[in-house]
């Protein structure tokens, strides 16, 4: 089946997404939504998005053709370089985004959650940008782990709250984002960090991140005069996956291919492969394919990539994977380590750990890829923020 999108109810897709908040949250929700649609049929506010992108985030970002990696696996391979993007990740398209809804709202002030740091300190950018105050949740394991990042959002000016939570990691600081939301929204606007959480947050930030496949499909035409074979991105949220999606949607014969993290390995448990090897079940706020026990807890989940520790996804990525339209695999930390230091050595290029997922799953699949494929992989974001921990974790230095 190919790309029917947001069926009858927006926000559903098929039996994922909706809305399961309480019932003061919905008000937020409803502004927040109904803003949206109209921002989205506002030219002016289109123009402005494109022109901040442009001007400020660095975009359009390359395509680049990978000579050496293509050798090294057999076919031709495009690197959509996020990497070069403002903050060094995509993660700066969806809160330029959100800032902007944020002030065409009235809004006088931003919060947001952040886990690993990265979503915290493109918010806290677009907050300084636009002259808002920000406030940051973040788990206090977080703060203790991440703390070039606390130090990088209080540089930009944003106040970051510690949440003691249960773990003290990115499910708490979004439970406690969500708690003072409903008691400021009146003039306070949540910048959610990627496609899952409730409606309109899907579906909005995926329009907001669409913007880097529809960059890459001008770029391949140009560049090859036809539309690529396999596009392949690793799968937190999923919202840089969907963004180089999206545009391609229409296309049957364009595969899509998420990649989560398998960390120690699917069956140790220790992991964070919600589609792969997740179930049914409603986490912050919506419907779609979670980590969790019998008894409907969610689990604790790892990888060696922050970014993509996240025990649910994207509602609209539980769905393509179940009708279909993209399929979904994982790849181990080691693997993923590997290709870290591959990209490195073959591309001059240190990708994110993150994106590092996503060069790895080409790397396996060598074997199965024609000379004459074109295949696109989305380096989300750059590998600097990875460095010590690879270099701690490898112990030798390189
Ligand atoms: C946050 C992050 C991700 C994971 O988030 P998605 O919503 O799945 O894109 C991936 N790569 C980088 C570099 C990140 O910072």
């Amino acid at each position: 089946m190919t790309g029917q999108h947001d069926t009858e109810t927006p926000g559903r897709f098929g039996r994922f997404g909706g809305r399961y908040v309480a019932a003061t949250l919905l008000n937020a929700l409803e502004e927040l939504e109904a803003a949206f649609y109209e921002a989205k049929e506002d030219p002016a506010f289109g123009e402005e998005f494109h022109a901040i992108l442009r001007d400020y985030a660095g975009r359009p970002s390359p395509l680049y053709f990978a000579e050496r990696l293509s050798e090294e696996v057999g076919t031709r391979v495009y690197l959509k370089r996020e990497d070069l993007s403002h903050t060094g990740a995509h993660k700066i398209n969806n809160t330029i985004g959100q800032g902007l809804l944020a002030r065409r709202m009235g809004k006088r002030r931003i919060i947001a959650e952040t886990g690993a740091g990265q979503h915290g300190v493109a918010t806290a950018t677009v907050a300084a940008r636009l002259g808002l105050p920000c406030r940051v949740f973040m788990g206090t394991e977080d703060v203790r782990r991440q703390r070039l990042n606390v130090y990088r959002m209080k540089l930009l000016g944003a106040e970051v709250v510690p949440v003691e939570g249960l773990q003290g990691t990115l499910k708490d600081a979004c439970d406690e984002a969500m708690r003072y939301w409903m008691g400021n929204y009146e003039d306070t606007l949540y910048i959610f960090g990627s496609v899952a959480g409730p409606h309109p947050y899907p579906t909005m930030v995926r329009d907001f991140q669409r913007v880097i496949g529809d960059e890459a499909r001008e770029q391949i035409l140009a560049a090859e005069g036809r539309l690529p074979d396999r596009l392949v991105a690793c799968v937190g949220g999923g919202s840089n996956a969907i963004g180089l999606f999206y545009s391609f949607m229409q296309d049957p014969e364009v595969a899509f291919i998420g990649v989560e993290a398998a960390g120690h390995g699917i069956d140790t448990g220790l992991h964070s492969a919600s589609i792969c090897a997740g179930s049914y079940g409603v986490l912050d706020g919506t419907a779609s394919l979670i980590l969790q026990d019998e008894d409907g807890q969610v689990l604790p989940v790892h990888s060696v990539a922050a970014g993509l520790d996240y025990p649910g996804v994207g509602p609209e990525h539980a769905w393509m994977h179940e009708t279909g339209r993209a399929s979904y695999a994982s790849v181990t930390d080691e693997q993923a380590l590997q290709a870290f230091r591959t990209l490195a050595r073959l591309e001059g290029i240190i990708p994110a750990l993150e994106s590092a997922h996503a060069v790895a799953q080409v790397i396996k699949m060598a074997g199965e890829l024609r000379e004459d494929e074109i295949v696109i992989i989305n380096i989300s974001g750059r590998g600097d923020k990875d460095c010590e921990e690879v270099e701690r974790l490898s112990g030798e230095g390189a």
